[in-house]
């Protein structure tokens, strides 16, 4: 695809999307009485029209219903979680049976290693991301020491070579290769929150499998945004949040995947809770733990159904639009993105990979001074991107609402920003 700086251009893109129309379904913020060019659906995505009533429905029937609302409602609360799967499972790649809408990721990532982490005497390390989200890796320290070991020993990072910012997955593999007697599991994220960095998961399944270890990923940035395949990639489990591509609210509810290989499997140790005992006999109240087939079995508590509201109306939109056509539309906007910003290189430094293949719709950079006014100043424009401390500033333009022409006004602004500090 060739590229052009101009808004004529820009315009042209928009005007044969396909996808277009979807940006009308949703809450775009406003700045100066126009639309933000809003940056940040990797952290939080914006809030779609049906969200409202999706809530409203569920407020209207505890109103009118009260408890008989279970079995009542429009959507009976009994069983919330059975509307959420199949669309979420086509979002990820995965059988229905493989996953479930449940708590918030943090909580679903201990309760994942609680099943998938048990370290023997010689077979006890974890590797990880370097960089990984905070939360990760304080969920992966206090699993070491859970289990009565050092996170210091515990704990392989994946770091990137002398001078570069991204990981190969040829010294992933070897990683993985180098620990393979003493390697329990690969506990690692889809797509890196800081570069943005889409990792082979497929690769990385397929050896750490071949070494004996268990895979896990977590998909908080890659779940809505990457083509993901989870089932035909084999790992072990998967979480993800929903809040940040998935568009379904603050704090929003969280998803599990569970291979199908682990569905039958009630040895499985795990932590477990009423809603995730035999739907047929979780009422009779009787002793004796009988975990539901396949994902649904790792369920504790009764649905949470106004998050969960959200989420139902936003996975609404993503089965409409096709996850498929999404990431091919996020492709090409993210190139455009990137054309843009290199005609900037003098003054920043994009870290994200350079290949679509090797990245979702996230671009993190480095402005070479002072990255933090350059954030300023555009959000000042209207431009939102974030800033993430100590230097990188991230944009994603997701392809869900955001269009070629939100790309191009981040050009203009930076050349006015440029412009400026020339003067
Ligand atoms: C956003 C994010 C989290 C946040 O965890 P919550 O439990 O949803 O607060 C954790 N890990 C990663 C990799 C993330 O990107």
């Amino acid at each position: 695809m060739l590229f052009e700086n101009s808004l004529d251009f820009a315009r042209r893109m928009d005007a044969s999307d396909a996808l277009a129309s979807f940006r009308s379904r949703f809450h775009i913020p406003q700045h100066q009485g126009k639309d933000q060019v809003y940056l940040c659906g990797n952290s939080l995505g914006l809030q779609p029209k049906s969200a409202k009533d999706a809530i409203e429905q569920e407020l209207k029937d505890w109103a009118e219903l009260g408890v008989e609302g279970h079995f009542k409602g429009k959507n009976p609360w009994m069983y919330y979680h059975h509307f959420l799967t199949e669309k979420a499972a086509k979002v990820v790649g995965a059988l229905p049976e493989e996953v479930v809408i449940m708590n918030n990721l943090t909580a679903n990532l201990h309760l994942m290693m609680v099943s998938f982490y048990k370290p023997t005497a010689s077979r006890y390390k974890i590797i990880m991301e370097g960089s990984a989200f905070p939360s990760d890796q304080y969920a992966m320290e206090t699993q070491a020491r859970f289990h009565g070991l050092n996170p210091d020993e515990a704990i392989v990072e994946l770091k990137p070579r002398e001078g570069e910012d991204t990981l190969r997955t040829e010294d992933i593999l070897a990683t993985i290769e180098a620990h393979k007697d003493s390697l329990a599991i690969v506990m690692m994220g889809g797509v890196n929150y800081l570069t943005g960095q889409a990792f082979d998961m497929e690769a990385i399944t397929q050896k750490a499998h071949e070494v004996g270890a268990k895979v896990g990923f977590d998909l908080a940035h890659a779940a809505g945004n990457l083509h993901l395949k989870l089932h035909e990639w084999g790992p072990d489990f998967a979480v993800w949040c929903t809040y940040k591509y998935l568009n379904s609210g603050p704090g929003g509810t969280s998803g599990v995947f569970v291979h199908q290989r682990h569905a039958n499997n009630p040895d499985l140790v795990r932590f477990a809770g009423w809603w995730g005992h035999d739907e047929e006999s979780r009422f009779q109240m009787k002793k004796g733990f009988i975990p539901m087939k396949g994902a649904a079995g790792w369920q504790l508590s009764n649905a949470q159904i106004f998050p969960m509201a959200i989420h139902k109306a936003s996975l609404d939109l993503f089965d409409e639009a096709g996850m498929q056509n999404l990431r091919a539309k996020s492709e090409s906007l993210t190139a455009y993105l990137y054309f843009i910003l290199a005609q900037f290189s003098e003054h920043l430094k994009v870290i994200s990979p350079v290949n679509p293949q090797d990245r979702g719709c996230q671009l993190s950079i480095i402005v070479k001074s002072d990255g933090k006014r350059l954030f300023d100043f555009l959000e000042s424009r209207g431009i939102l991107p974030d800033w993430r401390e100590p230097n990188v500033i991230r944009m994603s333009p997701v392809p869900m609402y955001n269009s070629f022409e939100d790309v191009y006004r981040v050009g203009e602004a930076l050349q006015a920003y440029f412009n400026a500090a020339k003067n």
